[in-house]
């Protein structure tokens, strides 16, 4: 459609990791014995306390939903009031709210290189341009994002920990920097993996926005608690700013099943806390492997880890034959670089018994 607008037909699409049906019909092979490690998803499934809830909350599917009851709890849960807080679809939606509250044409996104590519999507949608400040060690180069505000820059965005690179900026040093960013700016801090911090290396980030009014927290439920497919996120920001946020969202653009597993799993603290150790010792011992194998990985504070190979395309290829699924990055520019989930520890022994002798062969060649 010739009338699209420019800067849409601009947009690169968006790859996903691929999904495990059109894996199975691919490579003929059967769906359970496919392991996924290509989504950043849990691998445990859903928390238990989400499932109780949706199956309670089945037969209500004939109402809208009510997100007050997830502003409700999450408000109780993170000691703020209500006001302050967006519910999206997903935290891909809050992303997408923030850049159309705030982005127009000619206005400008701060975004690191090899950050999350959705900052770059949702500016572009919204007609403004990103401006990509190079990285550091593959992380947030604080610094070099700062000099790059100009009287377009209207968002800067941050994703702690960075996914895909697993990269983290310390809270402190974070914090500092924010109250450096002139207040006109909007800092977006994206959270998708901070329940994964190790509680000692956590500040309670939620209460930036009511110290540094131009921060927005987004968090999401697709990660750790194990409901990606349920679609629920939010954004933590001052009253003005979620009221404004909320104006441009849509009324009922989450599901009432994907808002009350959410308001389930928000406490279930026992499999969050699995969720977190498990996947702490799992992405040590993947790491010490690689180190012994000397394979070239990012140090993640997330639920995968970003590794690089001789050929990412041909490696990728080999796991799919053996029912593998992982993500090469090369839409990312990161060339011959593959993102793994931390699975299972019984799905990581499988992809480290592929894997290893792979890339241990192709190095002496
Ligand atoms: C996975 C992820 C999200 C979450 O997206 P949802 O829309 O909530 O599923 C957001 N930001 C980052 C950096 C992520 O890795």
């Amino acid at each position: 459609m010739d009338s699209a607008k420019s800067y849409i037909k601009n947009l690169a699409p968006y790859q996903p990791g691929l999904p495990i049906e059109i894996v199975a019909r691919r490579y003929s092979l059967k769906t359970d014995s496919i392991i996924k490690l290509a989504s950043n998803e849990n691998p445990h499934g859903p928390s238990p306390a989400a499932i109780a809830a949706i199956k309670r909350s089945l037969q209500s599917s004939h109402r809208y939903p009510d997100i007050f009851q997830l502003m409700r709890s999450l408000s109780q849960d993170l000691h703020m009031p209500e006001s302050s807080l967006v519910i999206g679809n997903g935290s891909n939606d809050i992303i997408d709210l923030i850049a159309r509250t705030f982005l127009g044409e000619n206005d400008e996104s701060i975004i690191s290189q090899y950050a999350f590519a959705m900052y770059d999507v949702a500016t572009q949608a919204a007609g403004a341009s990103s401006c990509i400040v190079p990285a550091v060690n593959y992380g947030h180069d604080l610094q070099a994002m700062k000099n790059a505000i100009n009287s377009k820059t209207k968002v800067l965005w941050i994703a702690n920990p960075n996914n895909p690179t697993g990269t983290f900026i310390p809270h402190n040093v974070l914090e500092k920097f924010i109250a450096s960013v002139p207040k006109n700016i909007i800092v977006v801090v994206d959270e998708a993996y901070y329940e994964y911090l190790e509680p000692s290396e956590r500040d309670n980030t939620a209460l930036w926005p009511a110290k540094h009014p131009n921060v927005i927290v987004v968090r999401t439920f697709s990660k750790i608690h194990g409901i990606a497919g349920m679609r629920v996120g939010y954004g933590i920001a001052t009253p003005r700013i979620a009221e404004l946020i909320n104006r441009v969202r849509l009324p009922f653009t989450n599901n009432h099943l994907g808002i009350v597993a959410a308001t389930g799993a928000l406490t279930d603290h026992e499999f969050i806390t699995m969720s977190r150790t498990t996947n702490a010792s799992e992405r040590l011992r993947l790491e010490q492997l690689f180190a012994l194998h000397a394979i070239d990985f990012i140090p993640s504070k997330g639920n995968f880890i970003t590794l690089r190979v001789l050929d990412a395309e041909s490696v990728s290829e080999h796991l799919l034959r053996s029912g593998i699924i992982v993500r090469p990055l090369t839409n990312y520019g990161m060339h011959n670089w593959l993102r793994v989930s931390i699975g299972l520890p019984k799905e990581n022994d499988r992809f480290i018994h592929t894997f290893i002798p792979l890339v241990s062969q192709a190095k002496k060649k």
